[in-house]
């Protein structure tokens, strides 16, 4: 048979001196012509198919066309002296060297990228996400946490091979090794090229025929770690804390992957958070609201006496600067604290608040010259002046504790 054998520049129809750009063009061409999701059922196109591809394989090859130039078909004949045989297109399961050159082809013929990097490379471990709850005041100023986990690490027993010791994983003989396989489907709009992970290996390129008894064949024993989390001050609701390495074990030498902690903060009673702001409500009675003078006021850093000015209203706002979140970046750049302050109206008040009260609103009235028939029934002699600081005084006395 072998002397029937088309040569392969004849059969891609370029020159000997062909170059690669060259080469791959004309076969670019007999694929887009000959392939058998094109030509379905076509017996012939797919004979050509596979004449065009073994050429193209063959001449694509620095050294493999260094020797087929010096020999002809005879360097590649089972028994030959040559690179030894050529198979592998029975079903389209293209392994060893062909698969690049598929990925290569398909990959620029279909609009695919080119052939992924390597799965028998060194390849990170998957991260490890969990979830942690911190206090709010734990947010605000930083904790350092300890969390128990079950941790893959590498099975000593196996070396992570998940083969028996004494044996080897074997390459996986359906994508050889490459951890992936290329469909090619037929669509609307042509030959699609699918790249998919290998069903036998699950991508790992690799078989355990007899498996490890200490992991069970799959590389990975679990360990409890103790493992601290610094989780950083002014973090949020949210935000996740990365742990370097503490992630699943890579394979093949990779590093192992991270530990993703995602944060969610407790509400906290009194504050209330916005970014590195933090909000607040602070009642004050009606007597402090008008006569002003030192309140206190909790913060984060613990409560704080705060000046308020005479005649405060409700809902004014307190700004304390400073007082708020850290940010995460540099815990000494804090946001701010706001206060609003609700006055309050008494309730329940006793005969002598209520008489105290309406001594007051006439001689509020009185100051203001709109006494117009106040229907409070006082007869208390008010409205001078001079009298106004002690009877406030006494007000004062009367709703203090
Ligand atoms: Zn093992
Ligand atoms: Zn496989």
């Amino acid at each position: 048979m072998a002397e029937t054998k088309r040569d392969y520049y004849e059969v891609l129809g370029v020159s000997k001196t062909a170059t690669d750009a060259e080469l791959k063009k004309a076969y670019r061409q007999l694929a887009k012509k000959y392939h058998p999701d094109i030509n379905p059922g076509d017996k012939d196109a797919e004979a050509k198919f596979k004449e065009a591809s073994e050429a193209y394989a063959i001449l694509s090859d620095p050294e493999k066309r260094r020797q087929y130039d010096q020999f002809g078909h005879a360097a590649f004949e089972q028994g030959g002296g040559g690179a030894g045989g050529f198979g592998g297109f029975g079903g389209f399961d293209f392994s060893g060297d062909m698969g690049d050159i598929f990925g290569d082809i398909f990959g620029d013929l279909f609009g695919g990228g080119r052939s992924r990097k390597s799965y028998n490379g060194p390849m990170q471990g998957a991260n490890v996400k969990i979830n942690m709850r911190v206090s709010f005041m734990e947010a605000v100023f930083g904790v350092d946490k300890r969390i128990e986990i079950n941790l893959k690490d590498e099975c000593p027993h196996c070396h992570g091979s998940g083969a028996k010791p004494g044996t080897q994983p074997e390459t996986c003989p359906k994508c050889g090794g490459k951890g992936q396989v290329v469909y090619t489907q037929q669509s609307l709009f042509g030959a699609v090229r699918n790249v998919q992970t290998c069903p036998d290996c699950h991508g790992t390129g690799k078989i355990v025929k007899e498996k490890c008894t200490d992991c069970g064949g799959t590389g990975y024993v679990k360990n409890k770690k103790t493992i601290e989390i610094p989780i950083p001050a002014g973090i949020d609701s949210g935000q996740s804390v990365r742990i370097r390495g503490k992630g699943e074990p890579g394979s093949n030498g990779g590093p192992r992957g991270d530990l993703l902690v995602g944060i969610n903060v407790d509400r906290h009673p009194i504050f209330q958070r916005q970014d590195f702001d933090i909000y607040s409500t602070v009642p004050i009675s009606f007597v402090d609201a008008a006569l002003g003078g030192d309140i206190k006021i909790q913060t984060v850093d613990g409560e704080i006496t705060q000046n308020i000015r005479p005649g405060t209203q409700t809902d004014t706002r307190i700004r304390l600067k400073g007082k708020g979140v850290p940010t995460i970046r540099n815990k000494n750049v804090r946001g701010d604290h706001y206060v609003t302050l609700v006055v309050q109206v008494p309730e329940h008040l006793n005969n002598e608040q209520k008489e105290l009260l309406r001594q007051f609103d006439v001689s509020l009235r009185g100051e203001n010259g709109a006494v117009t028939g106040t229907s409070t029934g006082s007869t208390a002699a008010s409205g001078e002046p001079k009298k106004k600081k002690s009877f406030m005084d006494k007000v004062k006395e009367a709703f203090d504790d």
